[in-house]
């Protein structure tokens, strides 16, 4: 990708003292439902409602949206509030009607940006658009898919481009909806430094109580703004009422964030510093999660052995394990004295492991 400079100067137009916050419920559902909300959000930090007028559900049979007619809703709340409006777009027909609405930024889902046909009649359809396009994460860890997105994107000409991390799909039951994959993000933001990235807690929580910590971590991480999804009686939403606050939770929930301007030598030391151990965070994380796994296969292991009737300790097996890992870790600049170290650690967590399998 090309001019990477061009990037961030759409965050520059909102001219904010604290990252961009993007907030409104899931899903447009009434008139009524879209202006009080939007009246309530703009006693907060919000400069753009968000709401979805065509709505991607898992399974057929739930609210699929009110479609265009929640355009003229948008329209009204911006006229009334003075707040930027924003939508999701799948189709041709979708961009059409948004842009035909003056609807000013337009993201494209998580479910959309896994097919680069998708994306790509999008992008035909916003050629040369001084709007802002916003890619949400595949919903798949891919970041060469997510990035692959946002090229189509760049090179149909739109210059007020976007990411949004939402999390993603995992097989396996985690505490989130959407396993953030941090570092995914990271890697993402390293190759583009200047690509704005907006963090959605809402979609990765999946339920109110985690979205603040979400929130923090990406602003420590350097996000450049929020799209949180808000709804007055989040409860009675027609849609992921559970992962909805009200405008009031929102606006506290900006006034206890660790907001981090980079002002004055020191404080962009610390700001930097915090970064760093934010990314450190995600990775103890990863390594205590992976252990975690590593001692469900023990115990698995475990199980297969008393069945078998085998030994818990099998020395040729151990020294292999430790003789690949010595190599591996010098490849990835550890000593030797620390991968022996390590390993022997994990290795007596994973004996013990066995040995109440054996034993139970
Ligand atoms: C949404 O923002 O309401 C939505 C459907 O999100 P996602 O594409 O991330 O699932
Ligand atoms: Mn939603």
């Amino acid at each position: 990708m090309t001019n990477k400079k061009s990037f961030k100067n759409w965050l520059e137009q909102f001219n904010l003292e604290h990252p961009l916050v993007i907030a409104g419920p899931c899903s447009a559902e009434t008139e009524e439902q879209v202006l009080t909300i939007a009246h309530q959000l703009k006693d907060t930090d919000t400069s753009v409602m968000r709401a979805g007028i065509w709505k991607p559900r898992t399974k057929p049979g739930n609210f699929e949206g009110v479609g265009k007619i929640g355009l003229d809703w948008l329209k009204k709340a911006k006229a009334e509030t003075g707040l930027k409006i924003a939508t999701e777009v799948a189709n041709k027909t979708h961009v059409d009607m948004a842009l035909e609405a003056d609807v000013d930024v337009l993201w494209i889902g998580a479910r959309s940006t896994v097919s680069p046909f998708i994306v790509q009649d999008i992008a035909d359809a916003l050629h040369g658009t001084d709007k802002i396009v916003l890619v949400k994460n595949p919903v798949n860890p891919d970041l060469a898919l997510w990035l692959g997105a946002v090229e189509r994107l760049h090179k149909a000409d739109i210059q007020n481009l976007g990411v949004i991390h939402r999390g993603f799909s995992t097989y396996e039951k985690t505490r989130y909806r959407n396993n953030p994959e941090w570092q995914l993000a990271i890697d993402l933001q390293n190759e583009f430094p200047n690509l704005p990235i907006i963090v959605d807690p809402s979609h990765i929580a999946g339920r109110r109580d985690t979205i603040f910590d979400i929130c923090q971590t990406a602003l420590d991480l350097n996000y450049d703004g929020l799209m949180v999804e808000t709804h007055h009686t989040p409860d009675d939403a027609w849609s992921d009422a559970k992962q909805q606050i009200t405008p009031e939770a929102l606006h506290q929930m900006t006034i206890d964030l660790r907001i981090r301007k980079e002002k004055g030598e020191e404080v962009e030391f610390r700001n930097k510093l915090n970064t760093l151990r934010t990314k450190i965070d995600v990775v103890d994380h990863q390594i205590i999660n992976q252990l975690g796994k590593r001692m469900k296969i023990a115990d698995d292991i475990g199980a297969l052995k008393k069945k078998n009737n085998v030994a818990i300790l099998q020395t040729r097996r151990w020294n292999e394990v430790l003789e690949k890992m010595v190599a591996e870790g010098r490849e990835n600049n550890l000593s030797e004295d620390f991968v022996i170290k390590f390993l022997k650690a994990i290795h007596e967590e994973s004996i013990a492991h066995q040995h109440k399998v054996l034993t139970d």
